[in-house]
């Protein structure tokens, strides 16, 4: 049914499994003695933080935060707005940030600065797919799944329009999409 709306695909199901257990084991290295926070940002971090976390072998809390920055379209608006706030404090504490894409930084750069504010000690970011091409602030995330092209995506949380979040590949959409 989704197949056909797909020009093609950039990460397949099994490449991200394994960027999964990859990321997964460093951050375990890194993380081993620190009790992270791990937040995701909703909703595109669903299903990318749910692969990820099975292979994270250390004590860590699970949170989410709600951050809306593209409005429904395909280019960013710049707007930042948080839509559900974390219920707890992450005060003292080593906060990793699990986001679907980085692209022009500025969501991530107002999520870091609001957690660092709030007393967080340690604010990094775990992301599935980085696009440095598309970038307005400096941003550099620590982990990184894979560098894709400047092109929009959907799938494995990304939504056009609220769609495709729950294809299990990263792709591209047919042209004719955007124009239905
Ligand atoms: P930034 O603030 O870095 O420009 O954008 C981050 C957010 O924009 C992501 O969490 C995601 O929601 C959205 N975004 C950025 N690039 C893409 C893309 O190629 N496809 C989709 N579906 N969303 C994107």
């Amino acid at each position: 049914m989704l197949e056909k709306d797909i020009e093609r695909i950039l990460v397949t199901e099994q490449e991200i499994n394994a960027i999964s257990k990859k990321l997964g084991a460093q951050i375990t290295e890194d993380y081993h003695d620190k009790k992270p926070i791990i937040i995701g940002l909703l909703k595109g971090c669903i299903p990318f933080m749910a692969e990820l976390i099975k292979h994270i072998d250390i004590y860590c809390e699970i949170e989410l935060m709600g951050v809306q920055s593209y409005h429904g379209g395909t280019e960013s608006s710049g707007n930042v707005k948080i839509t559900k706030d974390l219920d707890v404090s992450v005060e003292g504490r080593h906060v990793l940030i699990a986001e679907d894409i980085v692209d022009t930084g500025r969501t991530i750069n107002v999520v870091k600065n609001l957690l660092k504010y709030r007393g967080a000690l340690t604010v990094e970011v775990v992301t599935l797919l980085d696009k440095p091409a598309g970038r307005q602030e400096d941003f550099t995330p620590k982990y990184i799944g894979s560098t894709i092209p400047k092109e929009f995506v959907v799938g494995f949380g990304l939504d056009y329009e609220e769609m495709y979040r729950n294809l299990p590949y990263i792709g591209v959409l047919k042209p004719e999409v955007y124009n239905k």
